[in-house]
C-alpha cells in the first residue's frame, strides 16, 4: 500500500513544531517513519487540542533530541497537522510522492 504526501518529505523534515522554545537542543534526529504502534501526537497535546493518536501504519514525524544537554525528548507529529502548518505558512503542495 502506498500513501501520498502532500509536501516533500524535506518540508516535513524542516517542520519544527519547537521553535522559538528556550532550551538548548542537541543532537536532534528527525525522520519520517511509519508507526508502529499507537503515539500521541505532539501538537494534539498542546491545551485545547483533541489529543489526537498516530496509528499503527501512519507516517509521522519522529524527533529524538537532546534537551539542555540533559533529557532526551521524543516528538512525533503527525502528518495532517504538518499539512496544516505547512498550509498555514504558506507553503503550496507540490509533487506527490509515493512513500
Ligand atoms: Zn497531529
Amino acid at each position: 500500500m502506498t500513501k501520498s504526501l502532500k509536501f516533500q518529505e524535506l518540508e516535513y523534515i524542516r517542520f519544527d513544531p519547537c521553535a522559538g522554545d528556550e532550551g538548548e537542543v542537541s543532537c536532534r534526529t528527525i525522520r519520517l517513519v511509519k508507526a508502529r504502534k499507537q503515539h500521541p501526537c505532539f501538537l494534539g497535546t498542546a491545551p485545547g487540542e483533541d489529543g489526537h493518536l498516530i496509528q499503527p501504519g501512519d507516517v509521522y514525524r519522529s524527533e529524538r533530541a537532546l534537551i539542555d544537554g540533559d533529557y532526551w525528548g521524543n516528538y512525533a507529529v503527525c502528518v495532517p497537522c504538518m499539512d496544516k502548518w505547512l498550509t498555514d505558512i504558506g507553503h503550496r503542495p507540490r509533487v506527490q510522492i509515493a512513500i
